[in-house]
């Protein structure tokens, strides 16, 4: 690995707001940066908004401001949001800036140098009421290949075909539903791909570059043949105009990672350096951090440009895996697409999520599941208990017992387990790093199970104090390792100690702590409430349905609001209880329930419930009838679960 590192997370497109699936990309990438600069590396973190094309266009027009106005909006809401999770970039910057235009302009004309652009006539779709062009988002209608209503004009999510809009079935515009079209043909700029296969062969084979599945995709890719890429769009656009060109532009993605190197060369500018120190050194190695939706993207098409312009070519590309929340794809509709900001809301603590996504990420692209459950266990019995607790406890009685660290022995002996705990935040094994801080951690405690210097104190304070000294350099330690995860909680730690430092194996010794303060908030089940409570269940697993009844079937049901008076057990039937109910006749009825094991027959009374009013009265020996029946509900804690009205309805009214 270079000295130097020019580490980046995928640009945030400014469409919509920071959600926690961008932050698993964001967390893993800002990690990676502390580790590195905590290891002694120069590592900058860049990262911009990626501003252009047509759906940033339809959401300011929807939003009725202008495309500038919107980015900006949405960037400053990013930043904070970015802000709150400890995102914590050396600069977060905009493709909508005079040096992205400029180095956009300059690889563009390399490329165009280099013969790598060809210029052909391409017939597209064409709304003459909106007087555009209609590309990619632009355009619905059904889908060429499997036929799925509703598709955009670029690719189908039903069956994951790509197409060219003009391949549509039934095609419409999608700003006023326009199904009048015409077809067009318009001249189009293609970058020529398969100039650069050989280039990209020898790139994507280079070991470390890739993880070996990703590796595998492009090989795919690359053995089906290489296409021309479409880089230019008409007017209306909101991008940059193609030079020479008065109602031409880049299409977004020609100019999106062109912000990796323009967003350098910005930062570069503000702080005495040079952009070439970075993308045109020997010494720095330059990183893209990106999810598996834009591998091509990042793997094809910009090494490519990238090539044909002179600059370094990128030396890792580390692809992660998707988030899904409580074992499902995130969905509005379920209630899981959870923003950056309704977590923070919440109040929950960003923390929890670093330490969560961080426990569950590993060296390759595997989707992670968000289980809020889990999620608290983890922070709980972990965080909390384990390392929190370790630290914490020794800190604790120091501080009431003098407040003073003594003699402690040498901790030499985990330099070798600091260097491989280096090594995995390398390859973005963050899982196996918590389990090993997690099972060093677990092993100090129990360390003091065994010698008790609580006890001790009474006994031996000097031998006592010596244990808990002991006990902190090793949380020391701990914190150290997990600071690029949690920096917040080892921050903790030093200002209640002294400064971490990687590499410092002097034992701290001989000193006046301060005064100690928890170091995660625990998770309780309201935390987890508040988020969860947003959720709709999927599907109820209680068989097939019954077939469908027509409303007048339904009429025939006489349903009542049903107050129940008393409710007793009836002898040698221990699953029923007879139940007095007012249903506003005048006199109570008596109804049987089978729900003696579910409640007890206090646990009834007064509660107005949904009754059928209209079954015929039902024999059940020893003088005793039944006349109705009380409605429950299965899927509760219970087995049955009365199905309740709130108390001021009266009883006998109509249900319906
Ligand atoms: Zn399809
Ligand atoms: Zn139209």
């Amino acid at each position: 690995m270079a000295s130097r590192l020019l580490v980046t997370h995928a640009l945030k497109y400014a469409n919509g707001s920071l959600h926690l699936g961008h932050l698993v990309e964001s967390v893993q990438t800002d990690i990676f940066v502390r580790a590195m600069n905590a290891m002694g590396k120069e590592c900058i973190f860049i990262c911009a908004s990626d501003t252009h094309g047509t759906p940033v266009e339809i959401s300011a027009r929807k939003a009725g401001v202008r495309p500038e106005e919107w980015i900006e909006k949405i960037h400053r809401e990013d930043s904070e949001d970015y802000k709150a999770f400890e995102i914590d970039f050396d600069l977060f910057y905009t493709t909508h800036s005079p040096e992205n235009e400029q180095h956009v302009r300059r690889i563009y004309q390399k490329l165009d140098a280099g013969g790598h652009i060809v210029r052909r006539n391409v017939e597209q779709m064409y709304c003459p009421t909106d007087k555009r062009f209609l590309p990619d988002r632009y355009i619905r209608g059904t889908c060429p290949v499997c036929g799925t209503a509703d598709q955009y004009g670029d690719a189908c999510e039903n069956c994951g075909s790509t197409y060219e809009p003009t391949d549509l079935k039934n095609p419409r515009c999608a700003i006023d539903g326009n199904t009048a079209l015409e077809r067009r043909t318009s001249l189009h700029y293609f970058v020529q791909l398969k100039d650069f296969e050989p280039f990209l062969r020898e790139w994507t084979s280079t070991p470390g570059r890739l993880q070996p599945e990703i590796k595998n995709s492009i090989d795919k890719w690359l053995s089906e043949g290489l296409r021309d890429w479409d880089i230019s769009r008409d007017a209306p656009y909101f991008g940059f105009k193609i030079p020479g060109e008065e109602s031409k532009y880049f299409y977004v993605w020609l100019d999106a990672p062109v912000g990796y190197l323009s967003s350098t060369d910005k930062w570069c500018q503000d702080h005495g350096r040079h952009v070439e120190e970075f993308w045109k050194s020997d010494d720095c190695d330059v990183i893209h951090f990106i999810g598996k939706d834009i591998v091509y993207f990042h793997t094809l098409f910009w090494p490519a440009m990238l090539k044909a312009s002179g600059w370094n070519v990128p030396s890792r590309v580390h692809v992660h895996g998707m988030l899904t929340v409580e074992g499902a794809k995130m969905s509005k509709s379920r209630g899981t697409f959870l923003n950056a900001r309704e977590y923070l809301d919440a109040g929950l603590d960003p923390e929890w999520l670093r330490y969560f996504y961080a426990a569950n990420l590993g060296p390759n692209a595997s989707d992670i599941d968000l289980s809020l459950n889990e999620l608290k266990n983890r922070v709980n019995g972990e965080l909390l208990a384990n390392v929190g607790n370790l630290a914490n406890r020794a800190l604790s009685l120091i501080w009431k017992n003098g407040g003073r660290l003594t003699k402690c022995q040498t901790v030499e002996r985990w330099r070798d387990l600091e260097q491989e705990i280096g090594e995995l935040y390398i390859r973005c094994d963050t899982r196996a790093v918590v389990q090993k801080v997690l099972e060093f951690s677990s092993g100090a405690n129990q360390h003091l199970q065994i010698t008790r210097p609580w006890e001790k104190l009474k006994t031996d304070r000097n031998s006592a104090l010596e244990d808990l000294t002991w006990a902190v350099n090793v949380a020391r330690l701990c914190a150290r390792w997990l600071s690029p995860i949690v920096p917040r909680f080892a921050q903790g730690v030093e200002e209640q100690t002294a400064p971490l430092e990687w590499g410092d194996f002097k034992p701290l010794e001989d000193i006046a702590i301060r005064e100690p303060k928890p170091l995660v908030r625990k998770v309780e089940d309201a935390d987890i409430q508040k988020l969860a409570s947003r959720f709709v269940s999927p599907p109820a697993a209680e068989g097939p349905a019954t077939p469908e009844v027509t409303i007048d079937d339904f009429g025939k049901v006489d349903l009542r609001a049903g107050k129940i008076l008393s409710a007793e057990r009836i002898p040698k039937k221990d699953k029923l209880l007879k139940l007095s109910i007012d249903l506003g006749e005048g006199a109570p009825r008596t109804i049987v329930s089978g729900v003696a094991q579910s409640y007890a027959p206090e646990e009834l009374l007064g509660k107005v419930v949904a009754v059928v009013a209209n079954l015929p009265k039902k024999n059940f020996g020893k003088g005793l009838e039944s006349h109705g029946m009380v409605l429950f509900s299965g899927g509760g804690a219970r087995e049955h679960t009365a199905v309740e009205l709130p108390a001021d309805v009266a009883p006998g009214s109509k249900v319906k």
